[in-house]
């Protein structure tokens, strides 16, 4: 079954893939000929994750899904959620959002955060959603070289390493993104 990832983030895909196995094709934005920024105007992660797969289906035809993800940090009260992605503003920084969480943080000994996935799926004219949530705590450093965006920070609940010290494998299995798309393929299996 062929579906396209509506993302243009490689590691992403890689991710999917490595999740879902054998009995899809997942194709990426570029492969459909999709080059421009899909529109992500929501204040939710569910609204954005609808906005980017709904585009993607009028304007390409394809069936698709689309992700969106938060980081929610509890002693800022629920930042930078949906806007994680800009949160040192635009051009979009892994390395410059990491620094400001950091500092925003600094004073606090309260670390507790969360990573949440919504992906939203359309599929033969329906729409569904999945989510999958990621507990864990906001580290004082960067720590490892795998992953991307906020991993080098964040250590998932009862393990002592961050995500990305962890290979693809280790962190699907127990990540925000890996819940959803386990989600997404047990609906798919049975379809
Ligand atoms: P997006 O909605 O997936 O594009 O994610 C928004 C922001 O959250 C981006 O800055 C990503 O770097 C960050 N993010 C998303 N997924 C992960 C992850 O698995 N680990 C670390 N950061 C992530």
């Amino acid at each position: 079954m062929k579906i396209c990832f509506a993302t243009n983030n490689l590691k992403k895909i890689e991710e999917v893939k490595a999740a879902l196995g054998e009995g899809f094709e997942i194709v990426s934005l570029q492969a459909i000929g999709c080059m421009e920024e899909l529109p992500e105007t929501g204040d939710t992660l569910e609204h954005n994750a609808f906005q980017k797969a709904r585009y993607v289906k009028e304007h390409y035809g394809v069936d698709c899904f689309a992700d969106d993800t938060g980081l929610e940090v509890d002693a800022l009260e629920g930042q930078p959620g949906v806007y994680s992605g800009r949160y040192a503003g635009e051009p979009r920084s892994d390395e410059r959002n990491i620094e400001l969480l950091l500092s925003n943080l600094e004073n606090t000994s309260l670390r507790n955060a969360r990573f949440k996935t919504v992906i939203a799926l359309l599929l033969r004219d329906e729409e569904y959603k999945f989510e999958g949530i990621a507990e864990g705590e906001i580290l004082r450093e960067r720590t490892g070289n795998g992953g991307f965006g906020y991993d080098p920070v964040f250590v998932p609940k009862r393990f002592d390493r961050s995500f990305a010290e962890m290979n693809l494998a280790e962190k699907n299995a127990i990540s925000h993104r890996g819940k959803a798309v386990s989600e997404l393929i047990a609906f798919l299996s049975h379809i």
